[in-house]
């Protein structure tokens, strides 16, 4: 273990943040957060207009909180991106990393921003771990389904060995006989269109 992460405050507490780092941007109340999906539903399938100022105000946090409209503590910013805690963590030091354009999900998520955000939740992971003592984290992007808020954004959530979380996002099945040669030729044929 280094000195940094033996200094480093226990992922339990709320107060292990990235202090030096942090940016309060000052604004209006939060609404619901970024992971209540039922105060998003209904703008699920809404055009993605970034002109329309209806996109940056009650249901997209993310533009909300990039134009100041929204409180949040942001861990970082640049040009292109903007990566702030989640409100209502899995764990403190919940992270989402977002592009700072408004983009609805990862259908519309152009490949050449892909690497840059999917670097930046590389960083944040490993300052999750020297910040906040993490064994690693868990990475996690709901597209469309899930997806509470309507603004495409990466989760990285500090995870510890023996954190309790282990399976519970996905329970597992088995295939039927012959079901998984089905879905593989489905999906092979359908990877020829897009
Ligand atoms: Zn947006």
């Amino acid at each position: 273990m280094t000195a940094a992460r033996s200094a480093a405050r226990p992922l339990g507490t709320t107060t292990g943040r990235f202090a030096s780092e942090a940016v309060k941007v000052p604004a209006r109340e939060w609404g619901r957060g970024p992971c209540d999906d039922g105060a998003m539903a209904e703008r699920r399938g809404a055009p993605s207009d970034p002109a329309d100022p209806a996109v940056a105000t009650d249901t997209d946090v993310v533009c909300a909180i990039v134009a100041g409209h929204l409180d949040a503590e942001i861990v970082h910013r640049d040009d292109g991106f903007i990566a702030f805690l989640d409100h209502r963590p899995v764990f403190p030091g919940h992270v989402l990393v977002c592009p700072v354009a408004h983009i609805a999900n990862l259908n519309e998520l152009d490949t050449a921003v892909m690497g840059p955000l999917l670097a930046l939740a590389r960083r944040i992971s490993l300052a999750q771990q020297t910040a906040l003592g993490a064994d690693g984290s868990f990475v996690a992007l709901n597209n469309i389904v899930s997806q509470s808020v309507p603004h495409v954004h990466l989760h990285v959530v500090p995870r510890r060995r023996h954190d309790g979380l282990h399976g519970f996002l996905w329970p597992r099945q088995r295939y039927a006989d012959g079901q998984d040669t089905e879905v593989a030729a489905a999906l092979r044929a359908a990877l020829t269109e897009v």
